[in-house]
């Protein structure tokens, strides 16, 4: 019996040597096979008469045509070696078609065989098809031949290097009668008898139907149809294997119920030793009822740099602790990790947290006493980076785990992180301002929170942008503010100039991009010779960060020049002042996180950025940054720009590779799937397997054990 998950070595024509070929293009099954769609079409579907194609030919120009071969010549010229010549009569006329060096093709023309040539006309000695494509109609069905390559609106499809146009065409067209009709099977549960999705924007009457019309259409209007159905089809599966993951967290329980009396609640805020904005509020609110449900909390929270994030994970971290059970709370970096436990710690002078601050680097000996610290329940609450849990620590009771400043961590990552301890709650905080459309999608399985407001009292930051050339006028301004007593970041892309250096980025720009290490020695001797200049990057040993972050923040640095390591989460708020040069090499969503660095004091702070823009539109795409403090807007303009995939950061965006879908078009469709989606799954509809083998199909891992 056949089946979609069928090797393609099923298919005539595909031996093991291809099969490898089509592994490069990620085809292993029939259903892959099926779904590699045609990346561009030619519209070969007017015949031309031989004698019109002559007669008004333009160089270059794409016909079509097809009449009985009446000649065949193959001779050697002076410059160019074999050519292989044959003349194409119709009733009108006669054409020359000529291809070079192919001597085998004396082998597959003959003459009186009825053949359709398509390709580019050229004039050499005289007009002529040069290097046609072609197709032998056979002397059989001369009258009901259907052309594959020639004649119609023709597929192209991305190819790897040993296979070519036409094999994949013949290959595809081959598979579709024996295997199309099962392709409906897949679909019926989803969108009933009628077998289409309940909506007036598909038109396409079945998914076997879409599939058979974007491979071979019959027009360009129908590509467009059978493109929204498929569209259609697979973001509704990928919104449903999402909700379906949130559906399925909500089933879950966690182990230890968690409870918070007046009296926890009171004790939490005494220890606030500011008043909570109002998103603040709310957002607590939000996460309080998570905690206290009977299902792990699976929840972002996102928020502008500054805005507070880290108080309301403290709530929760007292709350965990305060039912005791234990909590984690993991940064992207050392430094950031350090600058929470020295926060958290402060916060919580006085009181009976153990926190226990763990690092990457440790030893043997020392993380196997840090597992039994933790496995023992000797401690509460552990703050570290990620390794914190790719470490094979286990914790006695594990109750909530917090992951700072992550936006990168995809589908899949957060489905592994749930297996650690028993169900814990989860909430992950972000400061990048992920738009509506990304929210929807590469978190779609989980909730949102957003605070959108900044504590009061704060300046926004002032953006200025100017060209590269003149970064010198602000060294008078610089110095100024550093007499006032205010500090200054300078940013650059690179660590070091040497071309040496295995820095990924060092071999994207082999030009002259500015780098921190001698900008510092530059800026230091040149520039402001009065002043304390250090360098920061992220070679750097541990150690020696943490002892420039230590001397900036006491004051003991003017100006630190740095790397993008300070984009996240510093907190200095003595500095003013943030100089990004080549600010045309980052993202704006990037650009918006280092420039929260600052503004976070009382005094106006300052981001001055230089670039070189090599167009207008490179210079207007910074302009917004001048405009706006609103890092919603920013990261919009962002995404727009430059898709999501880039602004998640690659590959770790969490999205699945879309078959068809393009997020930054088919938004409208993406919101109907996902009210589609939500309905379906509220009603019970569709929870069962043929659902889940369908989403595996279709999305390789996005579906795991969970
Ligand atoms: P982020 O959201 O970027 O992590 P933080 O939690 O680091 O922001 O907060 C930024 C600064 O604002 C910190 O110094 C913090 O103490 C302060 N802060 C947070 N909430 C308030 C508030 N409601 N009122 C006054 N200051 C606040
Ligand atoms: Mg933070």
């Amino acid at each position: 019996m056949k089946k979609l998950t069928d090797s393609v070595q099923y298919l005539n024509g595909v031996g093991p040597q291809r099969i490898k070929l089509f592994q490069h293009l990620g085809i292993s099954n029939i259903y892959d096979l099926l779904f590699h769609l045609p990346r561009k079409y030619l519209d070969r579907s007017q015949i031309k008469k031989i004698r019109e194609a002559v007669n008004n030919a333009i160089s270059n120009e794409e016909i079509t045509v097809r009449g009985k071969i009446t000649a065949i010549s193959y001779y050697r010229t002076k410059y160019l070696k074999n050519i292989f010549e044959i003349v194409l009569s119709d009733e009108t006329g006669h054409l020359s078609a000529t291809w070079f060096n192919q001597p085998y093709l004396r082998n597959i023309f003959s003459k009186g065989q009825t053949v359709i040539l398509s390709g580019k006309m050229k004039f050499y000695k005289h007009l002529q098809l040069s290097s046609p494509e072609y197709e032998i109609i056979p002397e059989k069905n001369i009258d009901n031949f259907s052309p594959l390559h020639t004649q119609g609106i023709i597929p192209c499809y991305s190819l790897t290097e040993g296979l070519t146009q036409k094999f994949m065409r013949r290959i595809i067209k081959n598979c579709l009668p024996l295997y199309l009709h099962l392709v409906n099977e897949l679909t019926q549960h989803l969108y009933g008898i009628q077998n289409t999705p309940n909506s007036e924007l598909i038109t396409s009457n079945s998914l076997s139907q879409a599939l058979g019309q974007i491979h071979f259409p019959d027009s360009q209007e129908i590509i467009e149809k059978a493109r929204q159905y498929l569209v259609y089809d697979e973001l509704f599966l990928f919104q449903l294997a999402l909700e379906l993951r949130h559906y399925q967290i909500k089933k879950t329980s966690v182990k230890h119920r968690l409870k918070i009396s007046p009296q926890l609640d009171e004790r939490i805020r005494k220890r606030i030793p500011f008043q909570l904005t109002r998103a603040q509020e709310k957002v607590i609110n939000e996460i309080r009822s998570d905690l206290l449900a009977d299902y792990p909390m699976n929840r972002l929270l996102q928020g502008d740099v500054g805005s507070g994030k880290t108080i309301v994970a403290v709530y929760a971290i007292l709350t965990a602790i305060g039912n005791g059970l234990q909590a984690a709370l993991m940064a992207p970096t050392e430094i950031l990790a350090e600058q929470h436990f020295r926060t958290i710690s402060k916060l919580l002078e006085g009181s009976q947290v153990r926190i226990l601050f763990l690092t990457s680097g440790l030893k043997t000996k020392e993380r196997r006493m840090t597992r039994e610290i933790l496995n023992r329940g000797a401690v509460d609450l552990v703050i570290g980076t990620h390794a914190l849990i790719q470490q094979d620590v286990v914790f006695k009771k594990l109750g909530l785990l917090i992951i700072d400043e992550q936006h990168k961590f995809g589908v899949m990552q957060r489905a592994d992180l749930r297996s650690k301890g028993e169900n814990p709650h989860v909430l992950i905080m972000t400061a990048t301002p992920i738009p509506r459309t990304l929210a929807l999608t590469a978190f779609g399985d989980m909730d949102i929170s957003t605070i959108d407001e900044l504590p009061p009292g704060r300046m926004p930051v002032r953006t200025i942008l100017r060209p590269s050339t003149k970064m010198s006028s602000a060294f008078d301004f610089i110095r100024h503010k550093i007499k006032e007593g205010r500090q200054v970041y300078f940013v650059y892309p690179l660590i070091e100039d040497s071309p040496e250096t295995t820095q990924t980025q060092q071999q994207l720009y082999r030009t002259n991009l500015k780098s921190a290490t001698t900008m510092a020695k530059y800026l230091k001797e040149k520039i402001f010779p009065e002043c304390n200049v250090a360098v920061l990057h992220g070679a750097m040993v541990d150690k020696k960060k943490e002892k420039i972050m230590q001397d900036f923040r006491n004051g003991k640095i003017n100006i630190l020049v740095s790397t993008v390591v300070i984009e996240v989460g510093i907190d200095v708020s003595n500095a003013s002042v943030m100089v990004i040069e080549h600010a045309e090499r980052y993202g704006l969503a990037q650009l918006h996180q280092l420039r929260g660095r600052i503004g976070r004091g009382a005094h106006q702070s300052y981001c001055l950025l230089f670039g070189d823009f090599t167009t207008p539109e490179a210079e207007q795409r910074l302009k917004i940054m001048e405009e706006t403090n609103d890092g919603f807007r920013i990261a919009e303009e962002d995404l727009r720009i430059r898709g999501p995939g880039e602004f998640l950061g690659i590959k770790q965006s969490g999205l699945p590779e879309f078959k068809i879908a393009n997020l930054a078009i088919d938004f409208n469709i993406l919101k109907l799937a996902r009210t589609d989606a939500q309905k379906a799954i509220n009603n019970n509809r569709f929870l069962n397997k043929k659902l889940l083998h369908r989403i595996s199909l279709h999305f390789r891992n996005l579906i795991t054990s969970s």
